[in-house]
């Protein structure tokens, strides 16, 4: 199972990325990449990562897993959510069309599991997504949209041949189901997919936007790392937010205020919240709490001075924290005294299961 907070279990049927933007600066991924390309020589992470100037960076190359992994969901019966593509991004300009639509074939055919996919590439994911839900792609009976999922279940069988009357079970299921309800010309396609983009810093919102104008059940966001401030954010059509700090190797601090902010604006627009965990670093000196004359005793700049002589590392300005590394098993996971744990329903509490 895994450890990420706001899922079960992951699922890669492909591995690999190259770092886009300043959330990526200390990507887990990356570094569980090059230990496994190291414990596993031979196996599917070969290449995907490599060594410059001592640090461990993603080459750009795309791996696909063994068989067996791509139709893993096919084959656990137990209604389950995947965090899809942990290991990279499924909508990574490297990564070729054909992963991307077998990728979703699996996830179509297994209906009693809830995916949760998150990317930094929404305008490629809106392409693939508006595309496959347009009339033209759909009609009639499924059109195009139904050769591509056949051509990629008859692939994924020949592949997996033990998995064969299964495939053709749940495809035939699947089709029937979706004339039925004429789930093909206007619902959704994927009720178990909710698409997510990942957020860093308010410089980003604009993959926001993207997300909104994408055909989704469920959208979400991720801001983690949260970096900076980010105010105003648009939550409209957003149905879940989630929020976290930075771990690992040069891990940066969360200021409080970031988390609170985006906490009181999911409050105010009744957008689903989710507080991860705060990363290596927690706030233990909050000035307006502990010091509340500070503003006063301290006004003509001995502030940096006090940060500096407490240790750790200090955010200052409006309002004075100081942060500490204690490592993000003891940083825990409230905020403002509050564990959030919000979420939407899952495909196996709703009706469409
Ligand atoms: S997009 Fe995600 S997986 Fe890829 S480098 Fe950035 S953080 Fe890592």
């Amino acid at each position: 199972m895994s450890k990420i907070e706001w899922t079960e279990k992951t699922w890669n049927p492909f591995v690999g990325c190259s770092v886009t933007s300043a959330g990526c600066k200390n990507c887990y991924a990356m570094r569980m990449a090059a230990r496994i390309q190291k414990m596993q020589p031979g196996g599917h992470y070969d290449g995907t990562t490599k060594i410059v100037n001592d640090q461990v960076v993603w080459t750009g190359e795309i791996a696909a897993a063994p068989d067996a992994k791509w139709t893993e969901p096919l084959r656990r019966q137990k209604p389950t959510v995947y965090f899809v593509n942990s290991m990279g991004d499924m909508f990574h300009p490297n990564v070729s069309d054909e992963f991307i639509e077998r990728a979703f074939v699996v996830m179509l055919m297994a209906r009693q599991h809830t995916f949760q996919v998150l990317t930094k590439y929404p305008d490629r994911m809106r392409s693939f997504l508006n595309l496959w839900h347009s009339e033209n792609f759909v009609e009639p009976y499924g059109g195009a949209l139904f050769d591509m999922f056949h051509r990629h279940a008859k692939q994924l069988q020949a592949s997996n041949p033990s998995l064969s009357d299964k495939i053709d079970d749940l495809l035939e299921w699947q089709l029937a189901y979706d004339n039925e309800k004429g789930v093909c010309t206007r619902g959704n396609i994927f009720p178990n997919v909710w698409l997510g983009v990942s957020i860093e810093s308010a410089d980003h919102l604009g993959r926001l936007d993207i997300l909104r104008e994408t055909v989704a059940a469920i959208r979400f966001v991720s801001f983690e790392p949260l970096l900076g401030p980010i105010n105003d954010v648009n939550f409209t059509d957003i149905d879940w937010a989630i929020i976290g700090g930075e771990s690992g190797k040069g891990s940066r601090p969360m200021h409080p205020d970031w988390a609170l902010s985006l906490r009181d604006q999911c409050l105010e627009t009744r957008t689903l919240f989710f507080f991860k965990q705060w990363g290596d670093w927690i706030a233990y000196i909050d000035r307006d709490r502990d010091d509340p004359d500070w503003r006063q005793n301290y006004a003509d700049g001995k502030t940096f001075q006090i940060l500096n002589l407490a240790g750790g590392r200090g955010f200052h300005g409006e309002r004075v924290h100081q942060m500490q590394r204690v490592g993000k098993f003891h940083t825990g996971r409230l905020l403002d005294g509050q564990i959030w744990n919000e979420r939407p329903p899952l495909i196996s509490e709703s009706e469409d299961a």
